[in-house]
């Protein structure tokens, strides 16, 4: 299962990474800002799960949900927000996400929201790799 990170800080990405890999996702692809994310939505093979940062330039999350869900309406798309972004939610939900995740998280918390968002939709969570 490929995950998209998109957030425009390259220190917010690491720690996701760090923590999608803990909770045993291998294939991770990054984007800066919405206008990479929408380039890596044509790449190959296609993410299943998108998480994405509201605040970004160019093209921020909610601009960047429009657009994937103009033309995809099976990707997963969890919406990373901080604490002041939570009453915007209702417009992301609007525009087509499956979730949203308030910032800053642990990989606890990722999990179970990734998990409950890819059992909405009928999708299993990888299996970590016991080290
Ligand atoms: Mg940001």
């Amino acid at each position: 299962m490929k995950v998209l990170l998109v957030d425009d800080s390259k220190v917010m990405r690491q720690i996701q990474r760090r923590s999608l890999t803990t909770i045993g996702f291998s294939d991770i692809a990054e984007a800066g800002d919405g206008i990479e994310a929408l380039q890596q939505m044509n790449g190959q093979p296609k993410p299943d799960i998108v998480i994405l940062d509201w605040n970004m330039p160019r093209l921020d999350g909610l601009g960047t949900l429009r657009k994937i869900r103009e033309t995809d309406t099976k990707t997963v798309v969890v919406m990373c927000t901080t604490e002041s972004e939570k009453v915007r939610v209702i417009e992301a939900v609007k525009a087509g996400v499956n979730n949203y995740i308030v910032k800053p998280f642990t990989p606890t918390v990722l999990q179970d929201k990734l998990a409950e968002t890819l059992q909405r939709v009928g999708l299993a969570m990888p299996v970590p790799q016991t080290v």
